[in-house]
């Protein structure tokens, strides 16, 4: 007796065969990478797809299969790949000289867009990534405050600094990463907690420099911050002297034209930008008010009173600067079309991907975002932490995603979450549904 082929064993037959260029250029990436890759993540089973090349909601992989996509530069293009607006500003600015290692012009318009709509952003240095942000955060709190304890939260991921790289993977116990030494003064504390968050808190006592907190959990799950929660966060942060760090480097400008926290009634002391800001090209900022940022300043404050922050061959680079200066121009022009639209769609893929799973999962996220949680068998009925979030099928998510990728030509970064770009149509989100539904009934 013939014995059935799975969904999953169907998808992968379906993907070794539409893929082979791919497959021998990945075999040949293998040869000269590690793994093939150059961000852990982009590697998926049995290998990630080439892409040749991308526009709009698309990316189009050396086999010429289009996928629809909605990992969208690791969600840092709000308004799709290749907008022409942005390439023609970057263009303008190849006439210019593309890295000048001096003070641009380019800098100005773009930090004058950032300071009039961010409202912690008194102060700004540029660097080419949202690790360093957070980096030279966590070395600021603890340059101003004069302490050495910074927090953070299980689950989050601020980059890959040996600091903060830690209790990034439940269940938060063992080291993220062999050659890391010393980060006892990092400590963690559960989200969307507050009694289990200021127990830990007041251990660390007058010792704490500050926390820093994603408003909405990116890799540990898309889970928005409750903001009775993140006031409370605050306030102790306040009394006890230590600093409130906000890292916004997915959630700055991905729902309104600025951060996420005013809506949350917050008021950080630092505030840590990237992805979005650069228009797709290599960013990350630290913004903070003045009395903390002049901390950093060279001229104010002796070399062992300040916090070292401001190297980078490539800081503030012209093509970044002049990209991101028109991508901001765009969102503030056009923002309230493009945030209800995008956040529209996503509540509706939310939605009907929960729908179609019929109490399968649980989809979790805030408008443009979504991800959804297999949690069957899991015991779990709200996904409020990173924690509740590993508990579920993270397995079936993957292959949920793998077979959307091979049998319907739509790309998810297996296992993580999605987001809509303004460049996703209605239609584009209906075939996402329409191959949800197909996925979740050869899956029931
Ligand atoms: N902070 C958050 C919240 C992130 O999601 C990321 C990247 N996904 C980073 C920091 C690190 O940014 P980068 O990858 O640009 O170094």
């Amino acid at each position: 007796m013939a014995i059935k082929k799975t969904e999953y064993q169907n998808a992968l037959a379906k993907y070794h065969h539409k893929t082979s260029r791919s497959a021998a250029a990945f075999a040949k990436s293998k040869k000269y990478h590690v793994n093939g890759v150059h961000h852990n993540i982009r590697y998926f089973e049995p290998y990630p797809f080439v892409t040749k090349s991308a526009s709009g909601s698309k990316l189009t992989d050396l086999d010429s299969n289009r996928y629809t996509d909605y990992w969208m530069g690791h969600w840092s293009l709000i308004l799709g790949h290749a907008k022409a607006k942005v390439a023609r500003a970057v263009s303008e600015q190849l006439h210019h000289g593309w890295m000048h290692g001096t003070v641009n012009e380019s800098t100005l318009a773009f930090s004058e867009s950032i300071c009039k709509t961010v409202k912690a952003a008194e102060h700004i240095r540029y660097v080419t990534s949202g690790t360093e942000a957070t980096m030279y955060a966590v070395r600021l709190a603890r340059a101003a405050t004069g302490r050495k304890i910074v927090a953070k939260i299980d689950g989050g991921w601020h980059g890959y600094t040996s600091e903060l790289l830690k209790t990034v993977n439940w269940p938060f116990k063992t080291p993220e990463s062999g050659g890391l030494v010393g980060s006892s003064n990092i400590i963690s504390v559960p989200y969307n907690d507050i009694d289990g968050t200021l127990d830990i808190l007041r251990r660390a006592g007058k010792n704490l420099a500050g926390i820093i907190i994603e408003p909405l959990l990116g890799g540990g799950g898309c889970i928005p911050a409750d903001a009775d929660y993140m006031r409370s966060v605050q306030e102790f942060t306040q009394k006890c002297g230590a600093l409130f760090m906000l890292d916004e480097i997915v959630t700055g400008f991905r729902f309104r034209y600025g951060c996420i926290y005013p809506q949350m009634k917050l008021d950080p002391d630092i505030v840590t930008l990237g992805k979005i800001i650069g228009g797709g090209f290599p960013v990350g900022a630290i913004c903070g008010k003045k009395e903390i940022m002049k901390f950093s300043d060279t001229n104010a404050h002796s070399k062992t009173d300040r916090a070292y922050i401001g190297g980078g061959t490539f800081s503030a680079n012209p093509v970044t600067m002049s990209a991101g200066t028109a991508t901001l121009e765009i969102l503030k022009k056009n923002g309230s079309g493009i945030y209800s639209k995008i956040g529209l769609l996503g509540r509706e893929a939310g939605r009907k991907i929960t729908k179609a799973f019929d109490g399968r999962v649980v989809v979790t996220g805030k408008d443009s975002m979504f991800m959804p949680h297999f949690t069957q068998k899991s015991g779990i009925h709200k996904v409020k932490n990173a924690s509740d979030a590993a508990k579920c099928d993270t397995a079936a998510l993957y292959r949920y995603h793998f077979s959307l990728i091979a049998r319907s030509g739509i790309f998810f970064l297996p296992g993580k979450l999605g987001a809509i770009s303004d460049a996703h149509t209605k239609s584009d989100v209906s075939a996402l549904i329409a191959a949800t539904e197909k996925y979740a009934q050869n899956t029931a």
